[in-house]
């Protein structure tokens, strides 16, 4: 099937759909093509950007085909072990795309998060092929703004809501294993696909698989000089929550030996001396790239994010077990190591922020945190607190999807980065 007629199939504006995606193919080829010396393994990931609304809704209309199922999650606290369990396919929609704000602002207030407002956006104006092929959204009561969004997303497409915890304390762990079990429960009924110890423990396998191959790029990023830019890893990181799993373990395996090898040779993409930076804060997703190409852009090689399209995704993985029940207990244990600011207090984030830093050998951390996300926002006091008293300069930034504030952005980046070198 042609895109255009897949996409029309979809019920999608396709007017609207072809404004959007004109300008995808110039600006991937300046911020990402353009470089030299990206590891040849690279071309995988840009072939499905290449292709972004193509390859991978093609098949999951197939899958659908086939009676499974699609649902899209907004939050990596969602547990995709389930939902890959029953054979259906578990799609992050975080949407980072100024061009629908406006359309979510026609439902939601504007001094709101824009990642919701994007969101919102994508699905009123039907320019998102995974939003149209999704059966489920399932959402979360991580912050206000996307809690009260999917009372209004339900009215166009079935929502889900999962609820989370706010502290971690054990009474917290309790309710959120059960939470994660009705979740289950839930998938069962709407799947027809009754979970077991067999098809449980092969969705664990599937997902650790995936996040190992992440931990085990992002552990590469240590080395110096450093060998891949973090633009190409941020997008490595955003498709994670779209291709199928498996393949992109696979693919992403393939590229760290390629950077182990140009790590043996001591090859980088940029000088020894570049000052190596630590993103910290809200998610970035795609196509959110613009913080990481002004850093990357004024000199500086980005060689970690500690954010939900970076490490909280998948620094840890899911414990194995012999039991379903087992099983699901330790699909909710897993998430509950995510230091979100959603939760209070959130002292682990600070030590993650601190041990990565560290570990990767950063010269100073960019705090940046989507405009009127009031969870990072108030923790940033307390993470630029932290770093002051651990000695690692810190910016923090404050930003949308909009290219406006890029003159700006790139002022305090370039003094931020000439005061590291
Ligand atoms: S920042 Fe918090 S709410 Fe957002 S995806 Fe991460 S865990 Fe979920
Ligand atoms: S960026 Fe902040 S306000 Fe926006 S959805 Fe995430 S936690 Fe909520």
């Amino acid at each position: 099937m042609e895109n255009r007629e897949l996409w029309a199939s979809l019920n999608m504006d396709l007017e609207k759909h072809d404004d959007f995606l004109s300008g995808l193919p110039g600006v991937f080829t300046s911020l990402f093509l353009d470089r030299p010396n990206r590891p040849k393994a690279m071309g995988y990931f840009d072939m499905i950007v290449g292709d972004i609304h193509g390859i991978r809704v093609k098949e999951l209309v197939a899958l659908k085909e086939k009676g499974h199922k699609v649902f899209s999650t907004f939050c990596v606290y969602v547990p995709e072990e389930i939902i890959a369990a029953a054979g259906s396919a578990c799609i992050g929609l975080c949407a980072g795309a100024q061009y629908t704000v406006p359309a979510g602002e026609k439902v939601l207030p504007r001094n709101m998060c824009p990642l919701v407002k994007s969101t919102m956006g994508f699905k009123l104006e039907r320019i998102c092929p995974y939003f149209q092929v999704s059966d489920w959204v399932i959402g979360e009561t991580t912050c206000d703004g996307k809690k009260k969004a999917w009372e209004l997303l339900n009215d166009y497409i079935p929502t889900y809501v999962m609820e989370l915890p706010q502290k971690k304390k054990l009474a917290d762990t309790a309710f959120w294993e059960h939470e994660v079990k009705e979740f289950a429960a839930f998938i069962e009924q709407e799947t027809k696909v009754k979970l077991t110890g067999d098809n449980l423990a092969e969705g664990i396998r599937k997902i650790n698989n995936k996040r190992a191959a992440l931990k085990r790029l992002a552990a590469l990023r240590k080395a110096s000089p450093a060998p891949i830019h973090g633009l190409d890893v941020l997008l490595i990181n955003q498709l994670a929550f779209f291709d199928d799993p498996e393949r992109f373990a696979g693919q992403v395996n393939s590229l760290c030996d390629e950077l182990e090898e140009r790590i043996e040779r001591k090859e980088g993409i940029a000088a020894e001396n570049a000052p190596r930076i630590l993103i910290t804060g809200t998610p970035q997703p795609i196509p959110a790239w613009k913080i990481h190409a002004l850093i990357e852009r004024a000199g500086g090689v980005v060689v970690g994010e500690e954010t939900c399209t970076g490490e909280r995704y998948y620094k840890d993985l899911t414990e194995p077990a012999e039991a379903a029940d087992q099983m699901l207990s330790n699909i909710a244990k897993r998430p509950l190591n995510v230091n979100c600011a959603c939760f209070t207090p959130n002292t682990g984030r600070l030590e993650d922020i601190v041990t990565m830093a560290n570990d990767l050998h950063a010269d100073g951390v960019i705090d940046f945190t989507l405009q009127f996300c009031q969870p990072y926002s108030v923790e940033s006091y307390t993470v630029g607190k932290e770093l002051d008293q651990q000695n690692i300069p810190h910016l923090k930034l404050e930003s949308d999807f909009s290219e406006e504030d890029q003159g700006q952005l790139k002022t305090r980046i370039d003094a931020f980065l000439e005061m590291l070198k």
